[in-house]
């Protein structure tokens, strides 16, 4: 499977992954099928933000119950490494769900989507297309 996302949206990533220095950034992905429309920033509300993140609880509470009422899609979620590559780290495989979401990982001035497997995360190729 191929991903498609728009290019201003791995720009804004980016944008938010250098906005947070020496933090972790990360947010909620939307889209349909394998392609992300839109995201959310989020707070990072982990009490160790610079190794660690947690998406503000009720922000991820109001999109679930926005897409339950037929509102865009949670296809996944992502967040940066400040100091690290794009890959999933110790932590995250330790957090992991396991539920098919998309992460998408920002390190190192680049950006990589995994697929949240219950087996592990699998590299996710992804294509940029046009705003
Ligand atoms: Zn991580």
């Amino acid at each position: 499977m191929t991903m498609k996302i728009k290019a201003d949206l791995v720009e804004t990533l980016g944008i938010e992954a250098s906005n947070a220095q020496p933090n972790e950034c990360c947010g909620i992905l939307f889209g349909e099928n394998e392609t992300i429309t839109h995201i959310q920033p989020t707070q990072n509300v982990h009490p160790a933000p610079a190794t660690h993140f947690e998406i503000e609880p009720a922000a991820l509470i109001a999109a679930h119950k926005a897409e339950r009422e037929g509102g865009p899609k949670i296809v996944g979620y992502y967040h940066s490494h400040p100091k690290g590559p794009p890959e999933p780290s110790r932590t995250d495989q330790a957090s992991a769900a396991g539920d098919g979401k998309i992460w998408a990982i920002i390190g190192r001035g680049e950006i990589r989507f995994w697929l949240d497997q219950p087996d592990g995360f699998k590299p996710l190729s992804y294509s940029v297309t046009d705003p």
